[in-house]
């Protein structure tokens, strides 16, 4: 089924699928996002946890935000250590998948880039897309 994407860490020992799109695709430039994911920002595809389906055993590690105090779970490969997705207290019921390792990421909407305060001064944010200089809460839909 071609609404059925499919992804999985580098050594191939997690792999998952996601259906449909994304409720919300997210830059997320927080200092959080750029040390764990040892990049620049986070591409982030926000699923409901149901429409995700992982194979293989992910291991969990639990951060508290010293800003409030709740908790995000990050759930990466316990053999290569690929960050696979996480979720978070102030998300029930979302996961929010690490968007690079879809096995095909380019048909993926970014909607809006958030944490933009702490942006490295040499990423540019593409016109027309929505901003936040902090976070920004799951748009219904
Ligand atoms: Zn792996
Ligand atoms: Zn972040």
């Amino acid at each position: 089924m071609s609404d059925i994407h499919h992804g999985g860490c580098v050594c191939g020992a997690v792999r998952y699928r996601v259906r449909g799109n994304p409720v919300v695709g997210t830059v997320c430039h927080c200092k959080f996002c750029q040390k764990r994911l040892a990049s620049a920002f986070a591409v982030l595809a926000s699923y409901k946890i149901e429409d995700v389906e992982t194979q293989g055993e992910v291991k969990e590690v639990e951060h508290r935000s010293d800003v409030s105090g709740r908790w995000l779970k990050m759930q990466f490969c316990p053999e290569c250590g690929t960050t696979l997705s996480h979720t978070a207290e102030w998300r029930p019921g979302m996961r929010a998948v690490a968007a690079g390792t879809l096995d095909d990421p380019t048909w993926l909407r970014i909607d809006r880039h958030i944490w933009t305060q702490s942006k490295l001064p040499w990423v540019v944010i593409p016109e027309g897309v929505e901003t936040y200089p902090q976070g920004a809460g799951i748009p219904a839909r």
